[in-house]
């Protein structure tokens, strides 16, 4: 008999988590204003919130924040993460910053001014920020295929190529680099390919433009292109990365993901120019250079988080789990963008709660149903995350409209995904008792949806 599959690691510290009564739930989430954001996190059973600073450090890891080297300048600690790193990737320049978007914001700070344009697949929310409050345009040139939840395609967080050339054919003036977010997030955690990744370093190279990774889940799309792209198989995570990365010029990099820790980040870059201009801005936002947004035991357990999330076993131990969750789902019958990603379910809301108009936010709506229901906290990625357009001001209806879960990496077991899949199950069989939305009754002029105050409709 073929032994099952099992993680590839074992537990040595457990922390407990508490049910709650339906009361209770309906009073919190009143309370929160309906914004899954503005709950404690003491009134939630199972946090989907997101995957972001969630994980669960390993032994070695723990054992590095011991070894970690606080000295103001020069610590041996960066000098291990930028080694770790320039291994991994190949960049020889390293600016440690405190999370993802402040690698953004450094970096963003040095290259993008009005007026730029900067295309990309759908670009995060923070590096939308970041773009358009520079009055900068984010121009999406993902791939049609995301759009259509249901369509079954390897890579479907591929760059069109057809839509970047046109933008540099038409803006090449005005683009200060292309963004490739790997994997891309906003269209449900789908990988790019290494094919796609070549196009795209083609294209730039035809322009003379460079190439930004914005990395934050890097390992898990090089996961996905040993599995799913010809001739990659006998590979490792490893090689692959390499690989990836040499057809880029930089990353900004959240090290909350895929570099397995609770905070972090950094910019990594081959171009001297780049960081001679990024280290100006690093200085007064984030810190000096060897630290940057750091800890020195925050640096020494990152370079182990990236050491370890570059093997196999750790990542296909987490993969499996969101596959398993996704198959449940199946089951189920509940629709979810396909195939699943690497780091989280996207169920697609307006599948779901058809009767609801977008004016209404159907994810939004879902997204407090399956609180109400387990406890069980995910994240609406729709229509409410989606902003408003920065010139018109109207709502953003184009894209499309999920309840996000996500899996936090090495802290939840597939008992766990078998709750989150039940109450999902439980909220679907009643979908059609569900008839009205929310309505916003107080947002930010951006990225509202993390302090957006909202109200039911009756
Ligand atoms: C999380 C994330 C960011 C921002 O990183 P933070 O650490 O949350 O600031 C940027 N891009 C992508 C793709 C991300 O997933």
């Amino acid at each position: 008999m073929e032994l099952p599959f099992a993680e590839s690691w074992k537990i040595k510290m457990v922390e407990p988590i508490r049910k709650s009564t339906r009361e209770e739930r309906e009073q919190w989430i009143k309370e929160a204003n309906y914004n899954v954001f503005q709950l404690k996190a003491d009134q939630v059973y199972i946090d989907g919130l997101t995957d972001s600073g969630t994980g669960a450090m390993s032994d070695r890891q723990w054992a590095a924040l011991m070894m970690g080297d606080e000295s103001y300048a020069g610590a041996r600690s960066f000098y291990e993460l930028k080694d770790t790193i320039t291994r991994i990737t190949g960049f020889e320049y390293l600016i440690p910053t405190h999370q993802g978007r402040a690698a953004e914001n450094v970096l963003f700070s040095a290259l993008v001014t009005e007026g730029a344009i900067v295309p990309g697949n759908s670009h995060f929310d923070t590096t939308k920020g970041h773009i358009e409050s520079r009055k900068a345009v984010a121009l999406d040139c993902t791939v049609d295929e995301a759009k259509n939840t249901q369509l079954e395609v390897p890579f479907k967080g591929n760059v069109d190529p057809k839509k970047l050339e046109k933008a540099l054919a038409e803006h090449a003036d005005k683009i200060p680099f292309i963004i490739v977010t790997i994997t891309n997030n906003t269209a449900g955690g789908q990988p790019v390919s290494m094919q796609n990744l070549r196009e795209v370093r083609a294209l730039a190279d035809k322009y003379n433009k460079r190439v930004l990774f914005d990395s934050a889940r890097f390992a898990e799309n090089a996961y996905f292109i040993k599995t799913r792209e010809e001739g990659y198989a006998d590979k490792t995570i490893k090689e692959i990365c390499r690989e990836m990365f040499a057809l880029a010029d930089a990353m900004t990099m959240s090290a909350k993901k895929d570099g397995l820790v609770n905070m972090g980040g950094f910019i990594a870059t081959r171009w001297e120019d780049w960081y001679e201009a990024a280290k100006k801005f690093c200085i007064p936002f984030e810190g000096y250079l060897t630290y940057g947004g750091m800890n020195g035991r925050d640096m020494a357990a990152l370079a182990v988080g990236l050491d370890e999330n570059t093997e196999f076993d750790n990542l296909h131990t987490r993969i499996h789990q969101v596959q398993y969750l996704a198959s449940l789902l199946d089951e189920y019958g509940i629709p979810y963008q396909r195939p699943v990603g690497g780091h989280a379910i996207f169920v697609d809301a307006s599948k779901v709660l058809t009767q609801i108009p977008k004016e209404e936010f159907p994810a939004q709506t879902l997204t407090i149903e399956l609180y109400k229901e387990a406890g069980i906290r995910g994240c609406e990625i729709g229509y409410i995350l989606a902003d408003r357009d920065p010139i018109t001001r109207e709502n953003r209806f184009g894209g499309n409209d999920f309840v996000r879960i996500c899996v936090a990496r090495r802290v939840y077991t597939d008992n766990h995904m078998k709750v989150i899949a039940a109450a999902l199950k439980n909220v679907y069989d009643r979908r059609n008792e569900i008839t009205r939305g929310v309505e916003i009754v107080w947002e930010a002029p951006l990225m509202r949806h993390f302090t957006v105050k909202l109200r039911p409709l009756k």
